[in-house]
């Protein structure tokens, strides 16, 4: 008895998310050192609402896109994911291995020394 719930308890930690923090766009996970807050409606349209994504990720929305077709067009996730360039550059980090994001971390550290 004491162990079933020792198992218990250890399975629902394990299950707990200390690294669930998902990529709205990429659906990757996304450490705290990539981490950047995008408004669905530009903070300049008087949007507030913000979804979590990589850094790269942000760019290439910023990059795609003007604030007024963000507010007017893409003002969520799913219409983000419509754009054209944007769901090509998902499905290309889709072929990335995993720690891609480390690993160009690593680079631009060692380019920068
Ligand atoms: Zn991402
Ligand atoms: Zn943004």
């Amino acid at each position: 008895m004491g162990r079933i719930r020792r198992l218990m308890s250890e399975a629902r930690e394990f299950r707990a998310p200390p690294l669930a923090i998902i990529c709205c766009l990429c659906a990757r996970s996304l450490p705290k050192s990539e981490q950047e807050a995008h408004h669905l409606i530009p903070r300049s349209k008087g949007g507030t609402e913000t979804v979590l994504l990589h850094r790269n990720c942000h760019k290439k929305i910023h990059a795609s896109l003007s604030e007024t077709e963000l507010a007017r067009e893409y003002n969520s996730v799913e219409r983000l994911l419509m754009h054209p360039e944007i769901s090509t550059f998902v499905r290309w980090l889709e072929n990335k291995p995993h720690h891609f994001y480390e690993k160009s971390r690593k680079t631009n550290r060692l380019k920068s020394l």
